[in-house]
Parts: structure tokens; C-alpha cells; sequence
């Protein structure tokens, strides 16, 4: 991923710092700097971040690793400083599957908060454990419970305000955050997506999808005018995150509906004008002005078929007015063919992410029609609107 610096891979997946990351080093700094902290307390700042970043890192892995079960690979994992995405190849579509994996990531943290909570017992007893209960409890309470006999070892020995014992309670409610705020069911967050499986056991995959959208959507709304008007700006970002994710997931889930739906021969032009390779540019010229067709198939004195002439290139030769040249001086020869069964999924991903302007549409060895990119615009804009 562009503006990324990998860090390293593990379990087979690589790992990426996204540039921003380098703000929360910044972030630590000016903290350590306005709190009048020393050398030791800013470094233990700064350790704290990299450990909750760590249990974020954990927190994808514990979705990439499930998908895996379910055959889906992970691309990568980024850290930004607003929090970890797991890219996954895909969602698995069967609901349960989603469901699991979309879980997996708040139960690592539910596992870490219990971990790390033991571990606390474990280092710290005596005095030291009634301190670590204490910072628990405030920080689980926003600095409301008394706790009298914390307050009377704190008399003596002062408020830790750095390392482990002050750290570890602290990092121990950062999880739980972690899950309460991940299960917030804002679509695309886990909480959203564990959601949107729910729905889609009884629903479907579309409907289910739509409604958690407009739900994240809501959501996400909250996020951005709370962040702003409390100044919390990573709550903001995270909403307008969310907000365009779920707009963009919700048209895929329809655009993926739609071509499933359809074949290629559900869209083809049964009649197209053949150029010959041999004859002049004027020729498709003349007819991309006139208007209906933009993209032509080509073909040879044998009438077999040769190559295609996209728009673009017949643009390129009126700017050069180059009328006379030769149709296949301008055409490209890597013509694709589809049978008219092919799904149209496929004829998506020739047209759309492969950049060819028209296929050939075939039957039983004949050419039945074409398909080109403004067709299946069309086709898709006249069905996704009813
Ligand atoms: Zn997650």
C-alpha cells in the first residue's frame, strides 16, 4: 500500500505502519512534554502506545486468522493511528462465517484483557496489588470510585504515574474499550458486521447489507458531529471512515447481486458494425460522430476477426487527422472472446478492472454480438434502479 512502511510478516501476512503512525510518536512526545514528564516516563509513554498497538495488531490477527479457516487469505494488515484493517481478499459469504470472523478480532481482546489482568496478580502483591486495583477501578469508573485504602497507601507512597504498575491496569481497560467500541454496529465495524450476518441469516445478503449500511451511516454521522463538538478527533475520522465504507460496501454487495444474476448474452448487441482492417480511418471516425457505436471489433479480408478499435483510439487519429491511415494501424489485437453463457461477472472483470473497451460475444463458433462498456454502464444503471 502506497504511504506504508512494512514492518514485518507473520503467520504469512504482511504487516504495514501507515506514515500518519509516525503522529502518535509526535502525539507521545508533546503529551510527555505538557504533563512535564522525564526521559523515563516519556519513553514509558511511548511503550504503552506500541503495547496498545500491539493488542490492535492482535486484534487482526484474530480476524485474518479465522478467515483463514474459511479458505479467505488475508493481503495485508495496516496500522494507522486511528486503528488496525485486516484487508481481506473477501467477507466469507455464508453468514456464520462472517460472523465468526468478524468476532474473532473483539474476542482477542477480551482474552488479552483477562491475560494481561492476571498478570497484574501475579507481579503485584500487598500494597502494590491494592494500587492496581485501584487505577482499574478508576479508570473503569472515569476516576469515580473512593477505594479508602488505596487512598491511604497513595499518602504515603504518591500516584504512580509511570511504569508497569501504572501501565498494565490501564492497558487492561484499553481492551475492554476495544471491545465495547468495536462492537458499536456500525457497519463496516466488527459490531456492524457481526450485525449484517445476523440479518442476513433471515434476510438475505443484499437486504441484510442495505439496512446495516443506513444503521452505520447514522452511526457514523453521530461519530463525526460528537467528535467535533467534543473535540475528539479521532472519533470523527473513524466516523467518516465508517461512513464512506458503508456507502461503497452496500453498492458492491448490489453490484455483486446484479451480475450474478445476469449472462452475457442478456446484454449483447446483436447488430454492430464489422471495419475492416484494411479500410481507413475516416471510416469509424464517421461513425463514432454519427453517434451509437464507440468501440468496434475488426476483422480481415477472410472476415475473421482480428482485433478492436476503442474509441480512444480513434480520437487519438481524428486529433492527428490521420483519415487515411489504416484501421489496423490504429486497432489493438488482444480481442477477447466470451461465449454467451459466460456470467456476467466475468464480462464485469474483462470490461471494467482489465480495461477492454468491447468483447466479442460468440455461440457455438459465431459471433452472436458485442459487448462494450457503455452497454453494460447501461444495462447496470436500468436494473440497479428498480
Ligand atoms: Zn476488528
Amino acid at each position: 500500500m502506497r504511504g506504508s512502511l512494512k514492518l514485518f510478516t507473520w503467520f504469512g501476512i504482511p504487516v504495514h505502519l501507515h506514515w500518519s503512525f509516525g503522529l502518535i510518536f509526535l502525539y507521545a512526545l508533546w503529551i510527555g512534554y505538557a504533563n512535564n514528564l522525564d526521559m523515563a516516563g516519556t519513553i514509558w509513554l511511548m511503550g504503552f502506545f506500541m503495547a496498545l498497538f500491539g493488542c490492535v495488531l492482535l486484534h487482526e490477527y484474530g480476524h485474518a486468522l479465522t478467515a483463514r479457516r474459511y479458505g479467505v487469505q488475508t493481503q495485508d494488515i495496516i496500522l494507522t493511528p486511528i486503528g488496525g484493517i485486516a484487508r481481506l481478499e473477501r467477507m466469507p459469504e455464508k453468514p456464520v462465517q462472517e460472523f465468526l470472523v468478524a468476532i474473532a478480532g473483539p474476542m482477542v481482546n477480551v482474552v488479552l484483557a483477562i491475560a494481561l489482568f492476571f498478570l497484574g496478580k501475579l507481579l503485584f502483591q500487598g500494597d502494590r496489588w491494592t494500587l492496581f486495583s485501584w487505577i482499574l477501578e478508576q479508570n473503569l469508573t472515569f476516576g469515580d470510585s473512593s477505594g479508602e485504602e488505596a487512598t491511604d497507601i497513595l499518602d504515603e507512597s504518591g500516584i504512580p504515574s509511570s511504569g508497569l504498575l501504572f501501565y498494565l491496569p490501564v492497558l487492561v481497560v484499553t481492551n475492554i474499550a476495544l471491545v465495547v467500541f468495536n462492537l458499536i454496529p456500525a457497519f463496516p465495524m466488527d459490531g456492524g458486521r457481526i450485525f449484517r450476518a445476523l440479518l442476513a441469516m433471515r434476510l438475505g445478503r443484499v437486504r441484510a447489507t442495505q439496512i446495516a449500511s443506513w444503521l452505520g451511516q447514522g452511526i457514523a454521522l453521530l461519530f463525526i458531529v460528537f467528535g467535533l463538538w467534543q473535540g475528539a478527533i479521532t472519533l470523527a475520522l473513524i466516523g467518516l471512515f465508517v461512513f464512506s465504507t458503508a456507502r461503497s460496501e452496500n453498492s458492491m454487495v448490489r453490484l455483486d447481486a446484479l451480475l450474478r444474476g445476469y449472462k452475457a448474452r442478456d446484454l449483447l448487441r446483436p447488430n454492430f458494425t464489422r471495419l475492416a482492417a484494411n479500410d481507413w480511418m475516416q471510416t469509424p471516425i464517421t461513425l463514432v460522430q454519427q453517434g451509437l457505436e464507440r468501440h468496434f471489433l475488426v476483422f480481415d479480408l477472410d472476415d475473421r476477426l482480428v482485433g478492436y478499435l476503442p474509441e480512444a483510439q480513434i480520437i487519438a487519429a481524428m486529433k492527428k487527422r490521420d483519415l487515411s491511415a489504416e484501421i489496423s494501424q490504429y486497432m489493438r489485437p488482444d480481442v477477447k472472446v466470451v461465449h454467451q453463457e459466460q456470467s456476467l461477472e466475468y464480462v464485469y472483470h474483462l470490461l471494467q478492472q482489465q480495461g477492454q473497451s468491447v468483447l466479442a460475444v460468440a455461440d457455438q463458433g459465431e459471433l452472436v454480438g458485442v459487448i462494450d462498456q457503455l452497454g453494460l454502464q447501461n444495462f447496470l444503471r436500468m436494473r440497479a434502479s428498480n
